[in-house]
Parts: structure tokens; sequence; C-alpha cells
């Protein structure tokens, strides 16, 4: 079994703070991607005919396909492969291209997952972001979402906005768990090279919250999500009992996913586990693709030595942390032991706790996780 993930790259506009692979596509651009995407579905070696845990499409925005366009990215998919009964189907989706006949069209063809863009409940910070939809426009979208009979909705929210304060912030989450939407992703803002943001605040000209009102929001979050039911199972990520992403869930297992299109990350547990991804310009992927190249640009077998770091830190983005006994049966390995040196600092800065045969993030070591995943390589 392995997880999935087809990326679409292609937005109707591009946000202000976006570094995402995503771009606005010409006419006829989408359509020959699409070619190019089932093409590489159909020819990934040694993957065909083999069960899926997960499916993944994400992007950019997916929404912007049509449901005839879905339907023939799905048709490929369910002839290349094996769709587990039950498993996770997920769809990111933008406020702005979500109406009630894409999402029963999606409902249609299995999809029973999405994981929708609000960013923000106030029109002052959507048009700041430079996001195509207004606030009305995502709570529209979740009604609709609901009433074609999505019950496990995700939604992403982000922090430390321009202007924002923390008040702005707690409103926007508390409107939004008013709504109880099943999965939370909270974001803090960062500030990305080569983006409209990263121009503004070089020329001064971006105002933002203080690190301290920055580290408040995030602990605003923490609180108003525990009091809604929300446990907080990931860094950035929250969920009502039973509904955490099983998709994103495999990555932070090590456990195997494939990515198709433009970009996308591929992780493989062959002889030695192997990391590669695809050529990010989607023009140059389709291109190859069509010529009958490999669309990988890089490719790297990971030492022993980094799968374990990489395993370790994965393991601590999760709030259960890296149960040492399982680790130490998985890879032969005494976590403990084996990290001594690299989480030295962590456990004096108390950044890091042994909680019930686990190493985990303490709600400190959460904000500097940063801090601590350097030490580990
Ligand atoms: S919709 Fe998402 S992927 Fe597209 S430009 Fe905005 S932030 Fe980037």
């Amino acid at each position: 079994m392995f997880g999935l993930y087809i990326h679409i790259p292609f937005c109707l506009k591009k946000c202000a703070y976006c570094d995402f692979n995503s771009i606005t596509p010409q006419a006829g651009e989408v359509d020959r991607y699409l070619s190019a995407l089932e093409k590489e579905i159909k020819g990934i070696p040694g993957l065909a005919g083999r069960d899926l845990a997960t499916l993944y499409i994400g992007g950019g925005t997916p929404t912007l396909l049509s449901g005839e366009q879905f339907a023939r990215l799905f048709a490929c998919l369910r002839a290349t492969f094996v769709f587990t009964g039950g498993m996770e189907i997920t769809v990111e989706a933008n406020p702005g291209t979500i109406d009630r006949a894409k999402a029963e069209e999606l409902r249609h063809l299995g999809v029973n997952r999405i994981s929708l863009g609000v960013q923000s409940l106030q029109d002052r910070f959507l048009a700041r972001l430079g996001r195509i939809h207004s606030a009305a426009d995502a709570l529209t979208a979740m009604e609709i979402l609901r009433n074609t009979g999505f019950d496990n909705l995700g939604a992403d929210l982000i922090y430390g906005l321009p202007g924002q304060t923390v008040q702005d912030w707690q409103g926007d989450l508390a409107q939004l768990l008013e709504f109880r939407p099943e999965h939370l992703s909270l974001y803090a803002l960062s500030i990305e090279a080569g983006t409209p943001f990263a121009q503004k605040e070089q020329d001064g000209r971006l105002s933002l919250p203080t690190e301290e009102e920055g580290i408040e929001m995030f602990r605003r979050a923490g609180a108003m999500t525990w009091e809604s039911g929300y446990e907080h199972y990931e860094i950035s990520n929250y969920a009502l009992p039973g509904h955490d992403s099983c998709h994103n869930t495999r990555y932070w297992m090590m456990e195997e996913y494939y990515g198709a299109g433009a970009g996308a990350h591929s992780f493989l547990r062959r002889q030695l586990p192997v990391r590669f991804h695809n050529d990010p310009a989607p023009s140059d992927y389709t291109r190859k693709v069509e010529r009958g190249e490999s669309p990988v640009v890089e490719r790297e077998l990971l030492s022993r030595e980094t799968f374990l770091s990489e395993a370790m830190m994965l393991g601590l983005r999760r709030r259960g942390g890296v149960k040492m006994e399982e680790f130490q049966k998985a890879y032969d390995v005494d976590p403990r032991k084996h990290f001594a040196g690299g989480l030295a600092r962590a456990f004096r800065e108390k950044w890091i706790e042994e909680v019930d045969g686990a190493l985990r993030l303490t709600p400190e070591g959460v904000l500097f996780s940063n801090e601590v995943f350097v030490d580990l390589f």
C-alpha cells in the first residue's frame, strides 16, 4: 500500500504571500498537463495495480479543474490502482472555485475529504493576501460542502497577517470553530523570498505582528481548539477525534508515497530508502513526459543515518512523539542513546520531554521545533 499525491500547479491568480509551485495557466495548458499527468501515472514503475492507502490531490488549486477534467483524472487513477475500501480521498479546494455542481461531482467520484483554504474570515485580510475569495465565499463553500454530504472537512487558517491583532485572530478562529470542521491546519504566515510580501517587507511596507504576538496567537489557538474538543496532533494540525489526516500521517510515519505531477515529491522504501522529485516547472514537466523522458530531476538515496534522523524529526512533529520501544523495534536503535548528542540542547532548554516511554516536544518545544530538528542532523 502507498499514498498517492497528485499536484495540480494552477491557480486563477497568484496570492501575494505564495511561493508554492503554482502558475496561472494559458489556454489549453491544463488539458495538456492532465494528459502528461495521466501518462506519468500509468507509467509509474512498479506501482500500477497496487493498493492505494490514501489519495491526496493538492496544488495550486485543484478545484480549478472542471467536473469533466476531474472525471478524466479519476478514470485514469481507478484504471491504474486499486482503491481500497474506505480509503481517504482528499481534494484541496479554494472557496472561490466551489459551487454545488463541483461539490456533487467530487462526491460522485468518491472524494470523501475536502481541505478548504479559508486563510481568514475577514475580507480586509483576504484582500491583503491577494486571495480570490471573500469571507462570505468561504462560509458558503463550507455550507455547500456540508449539504453535499461531506462529513470530513478540513480548513486552513493563517495567523500573523499584516496588521492582524491577537483579537482579530481569535475572532477568525472562533467563527471557524462554530462551523466545526473536522480538521484544522493553522499556519503562521511566513515571508518567502521572491513573493510580493517579501518585497514589501524589504521596503518596510509590511507591518507584521511582533514575535510575542505571534506566540500569543499560537497559544490562543491551542487553548481555543482544546476547549472545542480538538486534538493538537501535529505542530500545525488539529483534529476532532478520529479525524487526523491519514495522508499526511503517512509522511510523518515514514511510510511510502508517490507524488505525480510538476514538482511532486516521492518517498519509497526500496532496498535503500529513496526520495525524488519531479521538475517543478509545469511546462518543462509536461514536455518531458510527452517526449517519454523521466520528469524526475533529483533523487537521493538516504543513508541509514539520514533516514534515522528524518524518522526522529517527523516523529517529533506529532503530538504523541516518538515511542521509543516502537522506534527500537522498527529500526534496531535506541533513540534516546542514538540521539543523545542531538537532543542534549532540547532537554536542557526543556523543549523535549520523556512521557510514558515516548519522546515528545513540550508546548514550549513546539515553538522552537526548528531548533530541535536542526540538532538531529
Ligand atoms: S491559492 Fe494557494 S497555491 Fe494558489 S496562489 Fe494562492 S496560496 Fe498559492
